[in-house]
């Protein structure tokens, strides 16, 4: 006996002329599942749109959103890099610290929460110590640019941090506008 079944559903597609067709494949199993998808039989439709989670999305619509994807990301990295300077050079400053009173001058800053072992570690695997400073889990991105923006004049960096926290939050701006031009409907 066969517990998995096969469903297709067809939809008229935007132009008229063909279809969209939907197939759920759903099993019985202990975890019941359904696999959903979907795609055109239309060559015209194909082109101009594109089938996501069971939505029809204008392609034309989405190229200023993929642009301003992009112009964000490329921001974003120019705020990390910024950040990796001022670390970089704020160790500088430190350089005639022993490994021991790194850690304890990392830990007194914050900016690590394990144990002299693992910081140890972490130095023998190669990284500096502003390395470590600047690694981050997504969960303390914005512990990390507290503590830049909190020595970021002491080490002759504030105007450039300012600048690139600019430019990343009009991007962001720019994002949520071009997001809302993308054109989308249900089948
Ligand atoms: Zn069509």
């Amino acid at each position: 006996m066969s517990r998995t079944e096969i469903d297709s559903i067809s939809y008229k597609c935007p132009c008229g002329t063909g279809t969209v067709e939907q197939t759920i494949i759903s099993t019985d199993y202990v975890f019941p599942s359904a696999e959903v998808s979907y795609k055109f039989q239309c060559t015209e439709c194909t082109k101009v749109w594109r089938l996501s989670n069971g939505r029809l999305v204008l392609k034309e619509s989405e190229k200023p959103y993929i642009e301003a994807s992009k112009a964000c990301r490329e921001a974003y990295k120019a705020v990390r890099q910024c950040i990796r300077q001022i670390a970089k050079r704020y160790c500088d400053q430190q350089s005639s610290l022993t490994k021991k009173s790194e850690f304890e001058h990392l830990v007194t800053i914050g900016r690590f929460s394990k144990g002299y072992a693992t910081y140890l570690k972490c130095r023998r695997e190669g990284k500096t110590m502003s390395e470590v400073l600047v690694h981050e889990d997504p969960s303390s991105r914005g512990e990390v640019l507290q503590w830049a923006k909190s020595v970021s004049a002491s080490v002759g960096f504030s105007g450039q941090l300012e600048e690139v926290l600019d430019r990343l939050s009009m991007r962001e701006e720019a994002l949520g506008q071009a997001e809302k031009q993308i054109v989308s409907k249900s089948l």
